[in-house]
């Protein structure tokens, strides 16, 4: 069963099934238990000074064992941990290690350039060692659950690792890697707390794409002190290495499924092997952590984009709450070429909205009604 936000309801927060897919997410919303990554914070791990990365890898694992059993135990409330204390070294602590080395060959995500970033190369993202971010604020454009009362705490990070997409909205961020101010970790865990102490209700990591900039993401988390979920907003064409980092400090995810074959993906955002990758990416997001899966339908891309995702989804992770989104207009390259990009150079009409919705009913979603 999935259960779908209509793009033209209110917030579904106070349904109790919502509320239940939600439970991990919600309960940290509120105070009641500790963001994932400061339970990280309280895992006492090895020195790893001098490590390999293999080696830290194997470390990491080991780690991830402990990791689990206090989450649990955190979960079902038999562990209390104080969110202001932590060990040392602790898990974090390695995972930053780790992200620092995978940094010197960069395999952030699955186009795997292998440039030193850190050296002053860059690869298909371009974007440097330095993370830049456009702009950050209390959004309240993004799904009902996610709002609270002071909106969602979003950071936008200027640069992508897709082509970016020939329609994207947000194409001057993410078709410029340097269209934003250069942020340290601490820098963006002082974002975090303003915008945490302003009452923002989750901290919403997007961009462009956030996949690039992970190794400031997770050093911010070093000197973040306060307890808020952590979101990750992404394309989810993350390397399985990174989900690895994430799967233990992101609380929420809402990634994006854009298409539903490797040729619609490869032609629309410059990306390979899209499917696999990021099928695999939500199964593990979905394992790790609450989630809402939001489909942007494209016009034209029903039969070949639409309803194979659906299809996935449904097969693979009945238990997502799912985000069928219909606000897609023509940007970027399609508004530039208009003639190049003449089957995508309109919105998408009522008719394929119908159609999406009918076949999610068809699989046994359920439209949740919201008032
Ligand atoms: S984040 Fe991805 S696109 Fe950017 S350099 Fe690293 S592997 Fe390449």
């Amino acid at each position: 069963m999935i259960w779908v936000f209509r793009p033209d309801a209110e917030t579904v927060w106070y349904d109790d099934e919502v509320k239940r897919r939600l439970s991990w997410y919600r309960s940290v919303m509120v105070g009641e238990k500790p963001a994932k990554f400061l339970i990280c914070k309280n895992i006492l791990v090895e020195d790893f000074n001098g490590l390999s990365e293999q080696e830290l890898w194997l470390l990491h694992d080991k780690a991830r064992e402990m990791f689990v059993k206090l989450y649990e135990e955190v979960v079902e409330g038999s562990e209390k941990i104080n969110f202001r204390e932590e060990v040392s070294p602790n898990f974090l602590d390695l995972k930053i290690e780790l992200v620092e080395k995978m940094i010197e060959h960069c395999i952030f995500c699955e186009h795997r350039c292998s440039v030193n970033r850190k050296a002053g190369f860059k690869g298909f993202c371009k974007v440097g060692y330095t993370s830049k971010v456009s702009t950050w604020f209390h959004h309240f454009g993004e799904e009902g659950p996610l709002l609270g009362r002071g909106g969602s705490g979003t950071i936008f990070f200027a640069g992508c690792n897709f082509g970016p997409c020939v329609y994207c909205q947000n194409w001057d961020i993410s078709s410029n890697p340097e269209n934003g101010v250069e942020v340290s970790p601490k820098t963006l865990s002082l974002i975090c707390e303003e915008l945490k102490d302003g009452g923002a209700a989750n901290i919403n990591y997007v961009g462009g794409e956030p996949t690039p900039n992970l190794h400031t993401i997770l050093k911010s988390m070093k000197f973040l002190k306060q307890n808020i979920p952590q979101l990750w907003n992404s394309n989810m064409y993350c390397s399985i290495e990174s989900m690895k980092l994430l799967s233990d400090v992101i609380d929420i995810w809402l990634p994006d499924f854009k298409y539903g074959n490797d040729s619609c993906a490869k032609s629309l955002s410059k990306v390979d092997n899209y499917f696999e990758i990021v099928s695999r990416n939500h199964l593990i997001a979905s394992k790790n952590g609450d989630m809402i899966i939001r489909h942007l339908v494209l016009p034209g891309h029903i039969e070949c984009c639409t309803k194979p995702i659906l299809k996935w989804i449904s097969e693979n992770i009945p238990n997502a709450l799912v985000n069928i989104m219909r606000q897609y207009h023509p940007d970027y390259l399609v508004e530039k070429f208009p003639q190049k990009y003449k089957s995508i150079y309109r919105r998408v009409s009522s008719e394929e909205m119908s159609e999406a919705y009918s076949y999610a009913k068809k699989l046994g979603i359920v439209y949740e009604p919201v008032s």
